[in-house]
């Protein structure tokens, strides 16, 4: 397969092969080859330090006691998964096996794989679809100049038109399919989200349509900035999660008497998502950038609860109806761009399991805004870094989850994070890491 996936870019012009593997930080990393190393990209796979796992947001290296400045794993292409993504250029994604070819239990993208198939063991099968949201920005990171900003605004698109209806074709040509585009709330912010999926294909989605986006931007004379707050004074960037799990062919959330025909399953599974925010926020919004982006006003999800179409609520239930042809499914709005998207994925669907195996009840609806509720602030969540790493790091579940290894590197790197910019001026750190999540 590997010779005729080969022989088949090398007749589309074809010539450098990338390989991709996402960082504990969120930052992606390559290796290349020329195109006629594809075989070996796969086989015996190319080799990188341990150490790629634990690269930071500002190119520090935050070591643990499993990653040191020894050893050498090997990164092996998923040849099924290469693409063309632009003239001489493809892509696909990578996985680190150690020197003997099992997998490492450092590899983001080995780990989802595994929670994944711990659903499909139990007859589960999720399906999960994202969404980019990007800011675009002068080539050396500044402000675009423009007439104004509308949100959601047909005027931005006008604006902006050659960079959309080239992404457009891009996505499409990658095979993304895209589903919506569109100018979001920030100024010279803009979305791109993606259709449902299996999980890890979801994830490998998101690392192409971010280089793709980058690459665009680039050809149009821009960047892209996918911080989780590109400017302390402006909009911040989510990485939203949807999830929608089936039981054989059966719907867990809709089609059932329970609440919008929600499953007494699919309840539990909502249960645990909620239960999971405790663990695992600083996987889904770790950085030192990323507190000041969830709080409550700010769409990203800043309370703990859930509610029908509910934008304030980290998990904003989508119901099956006839305007939603994809089915119900919930949306985890706390995650931003800084987080690893596999390892996100994984905490997602295997905090959804968790709800599953322990029969948690569904939790109480929260119809409205949260902040308007009797009981608030019992529902804000605390966002504050030190304290979401110390919860991971004491996190029975995230261990089980994601592997004592990852989680003692998630929190070195985010440790080092808040070491490196303690005490600086916000908006300096914004500049500072404003493309740390860009490729
Ligand atoms: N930009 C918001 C965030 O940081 C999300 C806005 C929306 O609901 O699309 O999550
Ligand atoms: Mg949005």
């Amino acid at each position: 397969m590997a010779e005729s996936i080969r022989t088949q870019l090398e007749s589309d012009g074809v010539s450098l092969l990338v390989g991709t593997a996402v960082d504990y930080a969120g930052g992606i990393h390559c290796k290349g080859v020329p195109i006629r190393r594809l075989p070996e990209f796969q086989d015996a796979g190319m080799g990188a330090s341990p150490s790629w796992n634990v690269f930071c947001a500002d190119n520090g290296i935050a070591f643990t006691s499993s990653i040191g400045a020894v050893g050498d794993l090997r990164l092996r292409l998923d040849a099924a998964r290469v693409r063309k993504v632009d003239d001489g250029l493809a892509w696909g994604p990578a996985t680190f096996h150690e020197q003997d070819r099992t997998l490492s239990p450092l590899c983001p993208r080995g780990r989802l794989a595994a929670v994944v198939d711990s659903l499909t063991e139990r007859g589960l099968s999720p399906l999960m679809g994202t969404e980019l949201e990007f800011v675009l920005t002068t080539r050396d990171g500044g402000h675009l100049p423009k007439p104004g900003w509308t949100a959601y605004g047909m005027g931005a698109v006008s604006d902006r038109r050659g960079f959309l209806v080239d992404l457009t074709a891009t996505l499409e040509a990658a095979g993304l399919g895209p589903e919506q585009i569109h100018a979001e709330y920030g100024e010279d912010q803009f979305e791109v989200s993606l259709a449902p999926a299996p999980p890890v294909e979801m994830a490998d989605g998101c690392v192409l349509a971010r280089i793709l986006i980058g690459i665009v931007a680039a050809r149009h004379g821009m960047a892209a900035s996918f911080s989780p707050l590109p400017w302390t004074d402006g909009a911040g960037n989510g990485a939203h999660l949807h999830l929608s799990l089936h039981r054989d062919t059966t719907p867990l959330f809709g089609g059932s008497l329970g609440p919008h025909g929600i499953t007494p399953e699919g309840g539990s599974a909502i249960g645990g998502i909620l239960a999971g925010l405790d663990h695992f926020l600083g996987v889904y919004a770790g950085s030192v950038l990323s507190a000041q982006r969830l709080q409550p006003g700010r769409w990203s999800g800043a309370a703990a609860c859930w509610g029908l179409e509910n934008r304030e609520a980290a998990v904003r239930f989508v119901a099956a109806t006839a305007g939603n042809p994809h089915g119900a499914n919930v949306e985890l709005k706390v995650v931003d761009p800084s987080a690893n998207i596999y390892l996100a994925a994984a905490a997602l669907v295997g905090s959804a399991l968790h709800g599953i195996d322990a029969g948690l009840p569904l939790p109480a609806e929260v119809p409205g805004n949260p902040a308007d509720a009797d009981d608030w602030p019992a529902t804000a969540i605390d966002a504050d870094q030190a304290t979401i790493l110390e919860k991971l790091e004491a996190s029975d579940l995230a261990g089980k989850t994601l592997g004592p290894d990852i989680v003692e590197g998630i929190v070195a790197v985010r440790r080092h994070e808040a070491a490196k910019f303690a005490g600086k001026d916000p908006a300096e750190t914004a500049q500072a890491l404003r493309f740390a999540w860009s490729a």
